[in-house]
């Protein structure tokens, strides 16, 4: 079977990487986790400034000492930043509240598109972010656009918190995705919009099963 790239792009907490990490699972292919790599340029960015926000100016003159790498077990992905795993540290709701502020920076979207574009050449990838589908790889093989009603993204990125010892309130979480979703649609950079190619589908009452199944049948029906 011929190895393609499948890009899975759409809104927050609608279950993108749950579904790419199984499917590449599947399907022997590479997951990539682009958001992870924002994460960690944010998280880097958060470690210069010991106030806490962020010196753009500071953060685009470093960009080269930045080093993201990932290292992958049965089912799991770990991200490592400058030889250090930061897995649990981006997922810190620090991070959640700056992230699409630094990726809105066209220095730092330049700085990791290149780098995922280069994990891409030898194809056989999955990977899932904003902007996949239509800046990244817009010729891929396969392209997937997920929704669903904030409430539900945030009960799920609740859990998904509450499992890594991080408790929030569902009004603070709500109103983090609001936030986030507002900035990564609306930004003049690589804007989060379906790709005119890409399925779109709307998740709020699928299971992960159904989901799984719709995207693992489109992806054979394009190898075979
Ligand atoms: O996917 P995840 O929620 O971890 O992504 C975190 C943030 O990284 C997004 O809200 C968005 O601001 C940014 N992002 C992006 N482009 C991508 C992946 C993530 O702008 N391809």
């Amino acid at each position: 079977m011929k190895k393609i790239i499948v890009a899975i792009d759409g809104f927050a907490s609608t279950g993108k990487s749950s579904l790419a990490k199984l499917l590449a699972e599947t399907l022997d292919y590479t997951y990539i986790d682009t958001g992870a790599m924002y994460r960690a340029v944010t998280y880097y960015a958060l470690q210069q400034e010991p106030q806490g926000n962020i010196n753009q100016e500071r953060l685009i003159l470093n960009l080269d000492q930045i080093k993201i790498h990932f290292e992958y077990t049965h089912l799991d992905h770990q991200t490592f930043l400058n030889g250090v795993n930061v897995s649990k540290e981006i997922r810190l709701s620090q991070v959640n509240s700056e992230v699409s502020k630094v990726a809105k920076i066209s220095e730092v979207r330049a700085f990791l598109v290149s780098q995922q574009q280069k994990l891409g050449v030898d194809k056989g990838i999955i990977m899932d972010g904003r902007d996949i589908g239509t800046v990244v790889f817009p010729e891929a093989e396969c392209k997937f656009f997920l929704k669903a009603l904030p409430e539900i993204r945030a009960k799920r990125r609740q859990l998904e918190q509450i499992e890594i010892g991080n408790e929030e309130s569902l009004a603070s979480v709500l109103a983090s995705i609001k936030e986030r979703d507002l900035i990564d649609s609306t930004r003049i950079d690589s804007p989060l919009v379906k790709a005119d190619d890409a399925i779109e589908i709307e998740v709020s009452e699928k299971s992960l099963e159904e989901v799984y199944q719709q995207l693992h049948e489109h992806i054979i029906k394009t190898i075979s």
